[in-house]
């Protein structure tokens, strides 16, 4: 299955309308910042119209913590609660609220993988077939991170769509979801969308539902006299992939369309032009049809 997903409220009204034809699931909320969640209002009219609507939350600054608690306690309990903070995860597991959701998957916060990194061919040029099959696979492909976390109420994965990262994911036994050719490179615990404007949090959170395309332009050269700023060269502009700003969030691009043994295939709404997006999800639903993941 498909589940169509946005930080933006706004843009309901045409991820219904696609629902509607292409039969998707819906995702609201955020995997990064508190103050890009829909309210609870808002969530309770969608949860009562959508079955197992996913709510993403996001990666928590302590700040935040009780409020992000509270939030989450008082979600429906028809939802798919997708979580991507640790200590928020610890925290409903201690006070006896893992149950009270349809399903609890971890998201990208918690899942991740090493297959991700920009220049992943480039760390395990030299390495041995054994070290790069160990590399290349999520951090719950390690029985005691499993054990944990499934202990603690997960019961679904989210993680990004690469490869061996699928593979290794599906292989957990857990119904797996990736993200559709955006992959999470880096999170950032100030937000990047707001420094580039200098303006502080909330007052960011209407720019942070459009991408920024993020070219390498100078580089940190220690070896230069003095160390300072250079100019890359061409080798390391082929090495060095475009990124994609949205928030605080920083992603690439990936190519993988593998879609064997996952559940569900998730699309960010809000990293296309919104007429675009039919046409991305037609295509999208005959390709998965065909392989029958
Ligand atoms: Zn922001």
């Amino acid at each position: 299955m498909i589940e169509i997903r946005t930080t933006d409220i706004t843009k309901l009204d045409q991820i219904l309308n696609l629902s509607d034809i292409y039969n998707l699931k819906i995702g609201l909320g955020s995997e990064s910042c508190v103050y890009k969640l829909p309210t609870l209002d808002q969530i309770r009219k969608i949860a009562n119209t959508i079955e197992h609507l996913s709510v993403i939350t996001p990666i928590t600054p302590q700040k935040h913590y009780e409020e992000m608690l509270k939030f989450i306690k008082a979600l429906p309990s028809s939802i798919r609660l997708v979580v991507n903070d640790m200590g928020i995860l610890y925290s409903l597991h201690n006070s006896n609220s893992t149950n009270n959701f349809y399903q609890i998957a971890a998201g990208r916060g918690i899942v991740h993988t090493s297959e991700a990194c920009p220049w992943v061919e480039h760390l395990l040029r030299d390495e041995s077939d054994i070290i790069k099959e160990a590399f290349l696979k999520t951090n719950l492909n390690y029985t005691r991170t499993f054990d944990l976390i499934t202990g603690l109420g997960i019961s679904a994965i989210e993680t990004d769509m690469e490869s061996n990262t699928v593979k290794a994911a599906v292989a957990l036994g857990l119904p797996t979801a990736a993200h559709l050719e955006f992959i999470a490179v880096a999170y950032a615990r100030s937000c990047h969308t707001s420094r580039f404007y200098n303006e502080k949090p909330p007052d960011c959170t209407s720019r942070c539902n459009t991408l920024i395309k993020l070219q390498l332009a100078d580089m940190f050269d220690l070896s230069g006299t003095p160390p300072g700023f250079a100019q890359p060269d061409q080798k390391m502009k082929e090495i060095f992939p475009t990124l994609y700003l949205l928030g605080n969030i920083i992603f690439m691009k990936s190519k993988c369309r593998e879609f064997q043994g996952l559940e569900r295939i998730i699309v960010n709404a809000d990293m296309y032009e919104p007429e675009k997006l039919p046409q991305i999800i037609e295509t999208l639903t005959k390709k998965s049809k065909q392989s029958q993941y």
